[in-house]
């Protein structure tokens, strides 16, 4: 117990993974990770994520629900299924939803509508709600101040966001989720990863997308959040145990019991 590594962010659905994936999960096992959170991307994703929410040989899998910026069009006409899949226990959250105002795939009037309606979801159920934001931080940083207090809990994903969006997720007390862009060279964040305060930190992997160093531009897997925790406990000056304990600890807290330790 303590040295159990949670992945809060994986597309473990992805098609890339269609060839080889009970070998990625070997290998998650084998790089002592004991959970994973796979994200539903959209309606679809979201019903092939919870679909592999189950637990197999010491590893614990749990699933989201929801729509991602990029498909946002496809909301509200998905809201009600996403809303019947939060009903399901392995559902652990509502997302990926958010901002991303870098490919704007979706009219940013139906992002932010989508984003909205799914903090509402989120807040309804108890659920937290796993955040994307890319080059949207004024949005961003008001919609997450104006849900306030009596919003639901949010997990700042892949943290990579400026100070406005940083004081609005301290705000409200959000999670603030970090993934393989801390090993990267060119690592340059607006918030140093050591004000991140300690019961509000998680680690993730993203994958496939952002293998970190030294796997930087492959295939990303969950293995690859040891890689994560490594960097993590070098910037924060504390042992990748200690790291890896508090993490999971904040992880069940974040996203409940059935993230544990052991599957
Ligand atoms: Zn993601």
């Amino acid at each position: 117990m303590g040295t159990a590594l949670v992945d809060t962010h994986c597309h473990l659905g992805d098609a890339v993974f269609d060839a080889d994936r009970e070998a990625v999960l070997a290998r998650a096992v084998g790089a002592g990770v004991a959970h994973i959170v796979v994200i539903g991307e959209s309606l679809a994703a979201s019903e092939r994520a919870l679909a592999m929410a189950s637990g197999r040989g010491g590893l614990g899998l749990s699933a989201t629900a929801g729509v991602h910026p990029h498909e946002a069009g496809q909301w509200p006409r998905d809201g009600a299924r996403v809303r019947e899949l939060l009903a399901r226990p392995e559902v652990v959250a509502v997302g990926e939803t958010g901002l991303d105002y870098h490919y704007d795939h979706a009219p940013r009037p139906a992002q932010r509508a989508a984003f909205e309606a799914q903090l509402v979801l989120a807040a309804a159920t108890g659920k937290p709600a796993v955040v994307h934001a890319r080059a949207a931080d004024t949005d961003m940083a008001a919609v997450l101040r104006a849900r306030g207090a009596s919003g639901p809990v949010v997990v700042l994903h892949s943290f990579s966001s400026g100070r406005e969006v940083w004081e609005a997720g301290m705000a409200i007390g959000a999670y603030f989720s970090f993934s393989g862009m801390i090993t990267f060279k060119n690592w340059a964040p607006s918030v140093p990863l050591s004000e991140c305060p300690a019961d509000r930190l998680l680690l993730e992997t993203d994958a496939p997308y952002l293998a970190p160093f030294p796997h930087r531009g492959k295939r990303n897997e969950p293995a690859f959040v040891r890689a994560v925790a490594e960097r993590a406990a070098t910037l924060l000056g504390e042992s990748v145990d200690a790291v890896i304990t508090r993490t999971g600890e904040n992880a069940r807290r974040c996203f409940g019991s059935r993230v544990s330790e052991a599957a």
